[in-house]
């Protein structure tokens, strides 16, 4: 029923100094968002307690087995040429980097998507300076023979700053910074990358080394315990009779804010 994945750490360097723990058990570097490092925290309680199905929804929710699709959303506004520009280029610099393990799928049906991608004038519940937001939310049901799990949410890309309109690369450096947070990055505070503070004349262009190897790390450990847990599946072969469908939410919000004139902040 639940098949193994495959996974690449083969082609992955090696990790480089400045290593955190952020968990007892899992080495995991600091540019991972807690929110990321709990689930995989659980996962592993799940397991312990013998609540396997529980322990696969969590880790997918952090691998997105069957990917995690993005739409524009029509109720935002139409995107420019330099959005949708910045768009692509956000989504290639993320398949460029983890190459065949990036679960990021662009659709077109917004209907189809788990998470939609609106241009707006102002991100919402943010303060003047936010150019994006993420809101996203996933959603774990399960027993003890299955799990379901709904990802849904939001990404807020604002248009302008200060009445001046974002260019491609900006919309780039910011699209793509949300993306960051989807695949489980936190924010950093050094400037001249992805995830750090934004400088409006100097974008970035994707992920780095690092927070390149932060997201295939994760994974990583996130489909060596899926394949623990399969096979524990399968060798207790259970067949126990179905019990109540439990369910819990997790909802994570990210706003990148930008600070004073010529340095950009984004959280
Ligand atoms: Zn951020």
């Amino acid at each position: 029923m639940f098949a193994a994945l495959p996974f690449t750490l083969a082609l992955i360097t090696s990790p480089q100094s400045g290593w955190e723990t952020k968990s007892n058990t899992t080495k995991i570097p600091f540019e991972v968002h807690n929110a990321v490092v709990k689930a995989l925290q659980e996962a592993t309680e799940a397991q312990t307690k013998r609540d396997y199905q529980l322990s696969l929804a969590l880790l997918h929710g952090i691998i997105y087995n069957d990917g995690v699709k993005i739409a524009v959303d029509p109720d935002g506004l139409t995107p420019t040429p330099a959005a949708r520009q910045g768009l692509t280029n956000a989504l290639n610099s993320w398949d460029k980097a983890l190459e065949k393990d990036n679960p990021i799928q662009f659709v077109s049906d917004p209907k189809k998507a788990h998470l939609t991608l609106q241009f707006v004038d102002k991100v919402p519940r943010s303060g003047h300076d936010a150019l994006g937001l993420i809101e996203l939310k996933k959603r774990y049901s399960w027993n003890r023979s299955r799990y379901e799990i709904e990802i849904s949410g939001t990404i807020f890309i604002q248009t302008h700053y200060n009445r001046i309109p974002l260019s491609a690369s900006q919309f780039t450096e910011v699209i793509a910074h949300e993306l960051g947070h989807l695949l489980g990055l936190d924010d950093l505070n050094q400037t001249g990358q992805l995830m750090g503070p934004m400088i409006l004349d100097q974008p970035v262009s994707g992920p780095n080394a690092r927070e390149t190897y932060a997201v295939q790390i994760v994974r990583y450990h996130a489909k060596t315990q899926w394949n623990t847990v399969v096979d524990l599946i399968n060798a207790s072969k259970q067949s126990q009779p179905e019990a109540e469908f439990l369910s819990y939410e997790q909802e994570y919000l990210a706003t990148c804010t930008v600070g004073r004139p010529c340095k950009y902040g984004k959280h």
